[in-house]
């Protein structure tokens, strides 16, 4: 399962109604923070999500909104006394791009590493221990006035284990559990791979971030079949989308929702808001008119996902 927690909604600066636009995945145990603006940390606080367990702090582009916050969260996690090593990830520049703010950061007691998600994706159990093998994050190109990308987060899941399967190989119990992790095994000269006594694999889980960019077929392509789209939807009307690609190129509440409807995502909550909207809530059916189960994001708002049975 993967919980998700929207940390803020707001476009371009924090208000006292929201919080700027990030998002908090967490999944057995462990996390990525989405994006990081001025503001990020105490809204995550508002939450209830714990920052302390981001192994990866996953940015989608350079705007201030989007990072500004990262001096002050780095500083508090070494003040908390992290030692984990934390991970950061972005599209291209990214050393170059947080030279200014590791310097704010200064001193931390713990080690942060920059990493470049390659087009397969990360296997996040490859550098941090305790993900599960089938937690992937995969980051895809988006439109925005400056390189920018989104992510997707996929956890996979293996195939229904058959005890007969296993009982006839002659695997002892103890050991079915490796196999149902998706691990071979080594039994006498035999090697057993768990293909061996899995069906073909279900159906995962999958969540897309999009962070902030214009209307685009990557963003439909990434999206496809998504659990929970978290989608910037800058604008409520559709006649200001001539303006949302004029204003550094966003997209409005009927754009969002025509990805949606697109991709066959199954939930979209609409984000990053700009502060000419004061209630959301009254743009909605410009979304919903195209895809029925759209949502205003809030602050806070939060689900599980499951597996389907
Ligand atoms: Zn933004
Ligand atoms: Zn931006």
């Amino acid at each position: 399962m993967i919980d998700i927690t929207l940390i803020g909604t707001a476009a371009l600066f924090p208000t006292p109604a929201r919080a700027l636009t990030a998002a908090f995945l967490t999944c057995g145990g462990h996390s990525i923070l989405f994006d990081c603006g001025e503001g990020t940390q105490s809204a995550a606080r508002k939450a209830g999500v714990n920052f302390m367990k981001a192994d990866l702090i996953a940015l989608t582009h350079y705007h201030g909104d989007h990072i500004l916050g990262l001096p002050g969260l780095l500083q508090t996690m070494s003040n908390m006394k992290r030692t984990e090593i934390l991970y950061i990830t972005g599209p291209e520049g990214l050393q170059e791009e947080l030279k200014s703010v590791l310097k704010l950061a200064r001193r931390t007691y713990y080690p942060i590493e920059m990493i470049e998600i390659s087009a397969d994706g990360l296997k996040l159990s490859e550098i941090i221990r305790g993900w599960q093998s089938e937690a992937r994050l995969t980051a895809f190109k988006t439109e925005h006035c400056v390189p920018s990308q989104g992510y997707c987060f996929t956890l996979g899941r293996a195939g229904k284990f058959n005890p007969q399967a296993a009982t006839e190989l002659g695997v002892p119990v103890n050991l079915w559990g490796i196999l149902q992790k998706g691990q071979s095994i080594q039994l006498g000269d035999k090697i057993i791979l768990p293909e061996q006594v899995l069906g073909e694999p279900r159906r995962g889980l999958k969540f897309v971030f999009t962070g902030d960019t214009a209307f685009c077929d990557n963003l439909i392509t990434a999206s496809k079949d998504a659990d929970l789209l978290i989608c910037e939807a800058t604008y409520g009307e559709q006649e200001q989308a001539p303006h949302a690609i004029e204003h550094g190129r966003h997209m409005t509440f009927a754009q969002a929702a025509t990805v949606a409807k697109q991709a066959g995502v199954k939930k979209l909550w609409l984000a990053h808001f700009s502060q000419m909207i004061m209630n959301p809530q009254e743009y909605l059916p410009n979304a919903t008119a195209i895809f029925e189960n759209a949502i205003c994001g809030r602050d806070g708002l939060s689900t599980t996902l499951h597996f389907e049975n």
